[in-house]
């Protein structure tokens, strides 16, 4: 679709505004030529500031997608499995939510209507009598909202992601961890003279990939050198490995010369519903490479984008630097740099996958001899 931004007329900009005023972000009455104006704007940008979307007070495909979603609260429609083109929506995280707080394995509380989520749905519906349709209905949706209210607090969904993360032991052997260099083909990214964001997270993933493959890790890549897949296919491609952990890489440019530093992201949207252990590899990651680069630390925060979303795996983006900042910039087109990201990233996997009384101090740990050699 046609980014909408302030100035835009047509049809598509009557439909935001009518979703913003659907969601009391917007006040007014639709009007015969609706334009995008300042606030709608104003509108757009609340929005993508509680969604965890990035915020630019414009309407592209994800916050389109988002705003779409929005729209639909549990009872609305009918929730049914269609494996082709399964039901998005606020309605379908509020129903995973809502098995996830009785116990239910639904997946993860994505709004993404899945098999996961079939499944958890039938258990429910097997276990309190109902027809075990998997479909969600006036029947289910009674039963569902009478249960639901008795178990409060304890964020279930967050620790069953936990739970399988212990289960999984604390080394890297047998451990699958995806690695996704960010732009590629055309897409260059941001540039710093010569050299483009495309190239240098390529080669910082490569460098990532040696070193878990040597401390026995099975590591993939979402790219080849050239290769500029969508976001969709590199995480429906870390889904198919069944990955451990996936890590997205990109660095950052801006207008503004002083921006510098490194961030990273996890899923979330800021108000629960997050992943703790996205959100621990996020932390770890972002500590250790400010540790050993001395880069200027940015903070973790929560994100709905899909490569986080849509992921079924902890899924962190780290953003390593500005290309646009002089001294970050000659750092990350130096090589010894990148190999230092390397090992802060494989230092923060091993400290993810470590026990925690084992744990050592941020930017100290260091492969034991015996598992940093790929002939070992
Ligand atoms: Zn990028």
């Amino acid at each position: 679709m046609d980014v909408l931004r302030p100035g835009s007329t047509g049809p598509v900009v009557a439909e935001v505004q009518a979703v913003l005023r659907s969601l009391a972000l917007l006040d007014g009455e639709p009007v015969a030529a609706p334009e995008y104006d300042q606030a709608t704007e104003l509108a757009v940008r609340h929005f993508q500031q509680v969604r965890g979307l990035s915020v630019d007070g414009r309407v592209g495909d994800e916050t389109y997608r988002a705003l779409n979603e929005a729209r639909w609260s549990l009872g609305d429609r009918l929730l049914r499995y269609d494996p082709e083109h399964p039901a998005r929506g606020d309605d379908v995280r509020r129903l995973q939510e809502l098995l996830l707080e009785l116990g239910y394995d639904a997946g993860r509380a994505d709004g993404i209507l899945g098999a996961e989520t079939e499944s958890g749905l039938r258990s429910f519906q097997r276990d309190y009598g109902l027809t075990a349709d998997g479909t969600c209905g006036p029947a289910t949706l009674r039963a569902l909202k009478q249960l639901g209210r008795r178990v409060t607090g304890g964020r279930p969904q967050l620790l069953r992601q936990s739970a399988s993360m212990v289960e999984s032991g604390s080394h890297l052997i047998g451990r699958v961890i995806v690695i996704d260099p960010g732009h590629g083909g055309g897409d260059t990214g941001y540039t710093a003279g010569e050299t483009t964001e495309a190239d240098l997270v390529f080669d910082l993933a490569s460098r990532i990939e040696g070193r878990l493959a040597a401390a026995g890790a099975t590591v993939y890549l979402t790219r080849g050198r050239t290769g500029d897949p969508v976001v969709g296919d590199r995480t429906a491609f870390a889904n198919e490995t069944r990955a451990d952990l996936f890590l997205s890489l990109h660095m950052e440019a801006h207008g503004s010369a002083h921006a510098r530093g490194v961030a990273s992201y996890y899923y979330g949207t800021g108000s629960g519903a997050s992943s703790t252990v996205g959100e621990e590899f996020a932390n770890l990651v972002r500590r250790e490479v400010i540790a050993r680069t001395g880069m200027l630390d940015c903070g973790s925060h929560p994100k709905t984008w899909d490569i986080l979303r849509m992921t079924r795996m902890p899924a962190v983006r780290i953003d390593c630097g500005y290309l646009s900042h002089p001294v970050d910039r000659l750092l990350l087109l130096d090589a010894r740099t990148r190999s230092t990201v390397a090992q802060a990233v494989v230092a923060a996997v091993q400290r993810l996958f470590l026990p925690a009384d084992a744990d050592p101090a941020t930017g100290t740990f260091l492969l034991p001899p015996r598992l940093s050699s790929p002939t070992a």
